[in-house]
């Protein structure tokens, strides 16, 4: 960490990606790390995160987007913080920005040039908000609040068509590539801290900008009360055993797949054939 003396942590807020504040809180994306692999996920919260590498990219390259729809300071720390991440040391585009960062500035380009996007992205940026949920307590961080008209944005960026389908091993059926990676969850979750807060509903919207040579946008409004309850009680189901693992209380189980797992020797040691 690179936290220093006097300066007292603030875990909803300039820390909130630390360690610590991942002991502190459950969040959407520890969640679905716990899901995934017990063993990786709460290996994860006992030793301190690895500083982003390029790995990263993703993140950093998705952070980058926000930034810029936060604030001209905000996007400034961002680039000042990852820029020998993001800028070529070698090579005939040595010093310019690599290519995953170039295709984030065509995407604030979209972004920027879509008016609907500039309307709906109104409001309080990078609201942190905390609420409990079968008794645990989580964490969210909101990319774009109106409180007074009542709904949330977050902007989401993806390499597929907006109407892509991936596989799920799940569900082994087709699914929108936003219910896979657990955005509905997260837009159900953000509901939910939301009302706890404030004592009301909001709707949740995912802005979609894709990473296609020409990208598109669109909003995803998620009217439908549904899938967001589905997904809130999915969830229910999970946590409490999920907490108990976190405060070792319950031992974690291994999925015997994952790199954690079989660096760890916790793959299958027999098979009997
Ligand atoms: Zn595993």
């Amino acid at each position: 960490m690179t936290q220093t003396q006097n300066e007292p942590l603030d875990l909803l807020g300039k820390d909130y990606y630390g360690l610590e504040s991942a002991i502190r809180y459950w969040s959407v994306s520890q969640f679905k790390d716990f899901k995934k692999c017990q063993a990786a996920a709460l290996a994860k919260l006992s030793s301190s995160f690895p500083e982003m590498k390029d790995d990263n990219t993703a993140l950093i390259v998705g952070n980058y987007v926000h930034s810029y729809f936060e604030s001209t300071e905000a996007h400034k720390a961002h680039i000042q913080k990852y820029c020998d991440l993001m800028i070529s040391k070698s090579g005939k585009n040595k010093g310019e920005l690599k290519a995953p960062y170039k295709i984030a500035d065509t995407m604030i380009k979209a972004l920027e040039n879509d008016s609907q996007f500039i309307n709906y992205y109104q409001g309080e940026k990078e609201v942190a908000v905390t609420g409990f949920i079968d008794g645990v307590e989580f964490k969210g961080k909101i990319d774009c609040l109106n409180i007074e008209k009542g709904y949330f944005v977050d902007i989401k960026t993806t390499r597929l068509p907006i109407d892509e389908t991936v596989w799920s091993s799940e569900f082994e059926t087709r699914l929108r590539w936003f219910e896979e990676y657990g955005y509905v969850l997260q837009m159900a979750v953000y509901q939910e801290l939301l009302r706890q807060t404030y004592g009301k509903n909001f709707l949740p919207i995912i802005y979609a900008v894709t990473k296609e040579d020409i990208p598109d946008t669109r909003a995803i409004v998620f009217k439908t009360k549904e899938k967001l309850r589905y997904e809130l009680s999915e969830l229910e189901v999970l946590i409490k055993r999920f907490d108990e693992v976190k405060k070792g209380i319950r031992k974690p189980e291994p999925c015997g797949k994952c790199d954690f797992c079989k660096a760890a020797k916790l793959s299958k040691r027999i098979e009997v054939y």
